[in-house]
């Protein structure tokens, strides 16, 4: 055991080193200084370089809808700011932090949703680690998507140049900074960033060695098709059709007592979703006259049955699949879609990208709108191309997750990507194995948070993100990917780690191993759910006869 801890450890080191020997930090200060007299890049106005000390709580200035307005920073580093332009009419803001810790590596960050905003966080945690980072605004500022509006420009950038664009950028200024053009390259990103990531394996995999790509949006128009959809469903069922917060403990309850077995851990965590198909008739109240909170009228158990279904455009044919059935599901989707306006991405989506109409009506889209969405295909930002061989050519590295308890992407589109991917190349799990994996971590949500052994590195931890997460490359996405890139280690499994409680101050309470689609985690009969050898990875199967 000792040795397996001390190879270990010796991994993680190796991964981290830095490339040179570690200059002070008074002269990594003056190297900053000087870079402003010497910098150049192409189509770049440079706004800022400044040294940035470890410990420093620096105040981003962000568009008032993004997220957090300060980023705790773990290392010191030089930051450059720039605008840059993409095209005559359009142009992405974009930072690099360039670490004194420098391992050689270059790492570009996503975005999400259909902003607009730069991910401080996720370059703190690249530059912790020694990447040089950049990120960018992605071609537009904020949270919403009104400057789509008669411009391709900025949607192409949104659905990929600005990744790109800022990509080679950042390269060119890490390179003149360093003296040293990058030994490697990464991508990561989730949600958003996560479709970015596929759109880089499709169609620019020599840009980088590996890509880290969480909880994808792809599909892109028909996910917000499909999400879009709820509203209008939600507003018809009326007062008396939609369950009250009264009822929610009894419908989570009601999942998982049909569903929460099927993976062998009664863990409040349904590891392979696709076995469950959750029936709320069991929930129907006896009569219209004796609905309580722990029974659903007709109506209501409708609605739920309809909210957890796969959406189904013209002519009948399924355009997306259903939502992860996940405790809270039904609460968070009410939640989440059912409120007095449209869900704001496909809103705008439709409004500034598809129709460049500001007054269309998006609450009652129709199937046709659904197919001329998908058919348009703004920007190339669907991101549905199963056709990964210039990834596998350029021997890119593809990594790919999403949580089983997504209450925003199911996990479910991840599965369908990577069927795509195995039928549109004619190979076998086996086969992408060699490039190309998807690892499904039980009971996380959206990128991160959710119950149980959810932590895997692909984020800093802690409310404020300002914590290192284990750097096990077992236990840490990012670094699992670095391994199978530089040392041609490929992940078989990604172990998550749960706190205690949640919090990761508290100490470690169990860790698991994520398994590699398309095999699912099984518990061994009378296992431990919180020991990790009481879990297999077992072909999916469907489940037995009777219990669902
Ligand atoms: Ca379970």
């Amino acid at each position: 055991m000792a040795r397996i801890i001390s190879g270990l450890i010796a991994c993680t080191a190796t991964l981290l080193l830095p490339s040179h020997a570690l200059i002070t930090q008074d002269q990594f200060e003056k190297m900053c200084d000087d870079l402003a007299s010497s910098l150049n890049v192409e189509n770049g106005a440079i706004s800022s370089i400044d040294f940035v000390p470890a410990g420093t709580n620096l105040t981003i200035p962000v568009d008032p809808s993004c997220p957090p307005g300060t980023q705790f920073v773990l290392v010191d580093f030089c930051r450059v700011t720039l605008d840059l332009a993409t095209s005559d009419r359009s142009s992405t803001y974009m930072e690099a932090w360039l670490p004194r810790n420098w391992t050689g590596r270059f790492l570009a960050t996503g975005n999400s949703g259909i902003g607009g905003c730069v991910h401080y966080w996720d370059m703190a945690y690249g530059a912790a680690l020694g990447f040089a980072t950049t990120g960018s605004n992605n071609g537009h500022w904020g949270m919403n998507g009104t400057t789509f509006l008669k411009n391709d420009d900025v949607i192409e950038d949104f659905a990929w140049r600005a990744v790109v664009s800022s990509g080679e950028a950042g390269k060119s200024i890490s390179a003149q900074f360093y003296g040293n053009p990058h030994d490697r390259s990464y991508f990561m990103g989730c949600s958003t960033g996560g479709r970015q990531g596929l759109k880089m394996a499709q169609e620019f995999a020599e840009l980088y060695d590996g890509i880290l790509a969480g909880s994808p949006v792809v599909a892109f128009a028909h996910l917000l098709s499909a999400l879009g959809s709820f509203n209008p469903l939600i507003k018809e069922a009326g007062p008396d059709g939609v369950p009250p917060p009264s009822t929610y403990d009894t419908i989570d309850n009601a999942l998982l007592k049909q569903c929460d077995g099927l993976d062998g851990a009664h863990d409040n965590i349904l590891d392979d979703p696709s076995l469950c198909h959750f029936n709320p008739n069991s929930l129907t109240c006896p009569s219209e006259a004796a609905i309580t909170p722990t029974c659903l009228s007709k109506k209501q158990a409708r609605l739920v049955h309809d909210l957890l279904s796969p959406i189904y455009g013209k002519d009948g044919v399924e355009i997306f699949p259903r939502m992860n059935p996940a405790p809270g599901i039904v609460a968070s989707t009410i939640a989440n879609f059912g409120g007095e306006s449209q869900f704001l991405y496909t809103d705008h989506w439709f409004k500034f990208a598809v129709y460049n109409d500001p007054d269309l009506d998006t609450v009652h889209l129709t199937p046709e709108q659904w197919a001329h969405a998908w058919e348009k295909d703004p920007g190339g930002c669907n991101t549905w191309s199963g056709d990964l061989s210039a990834a596998r050519d350029a021997n890119t590295k593809i990594l790919h997750y999403h949580g089983t308890a997504d209450p925003l992407v199911t996990s479910f589109i991840s599965n369908d990507y990577y069927d795509l991917v195995s039928e549109t190349m004619g190979l076998l799990p086996a086969e992408l194995d060699g490039f190309y994996r998807l690892f499904r971590v039980g009971g996380m949500g959206h990128c991160l948070g959710g119950a149980g052994p959810v932590h895997i590195g692909n984020y800093l931890i802690g409310a404020g993100l300002d914590r290192l997460p284990s750097l096990d490359p077992d236990e840490n996405v990012l670094l699992a990917l670095v391994r199978w890139v530089e040392d041609g280690a490929a992940p078989e499994t990604i172990t998550g780690t749960a706190y205690n409680g949640g919090d990761p101050g508290a100490g470690v309470e169990y860790k698991k191993r994520h398994c590699r689609y398309p095999t699912r985690n099984q518990l061994a009969k009378s296992g431990d759910f919180r020991d990790p050898d009481a879990w297999d990875c077992i072909e999916r199967r469907t489940p037995r006869a009777g219990v669902i």
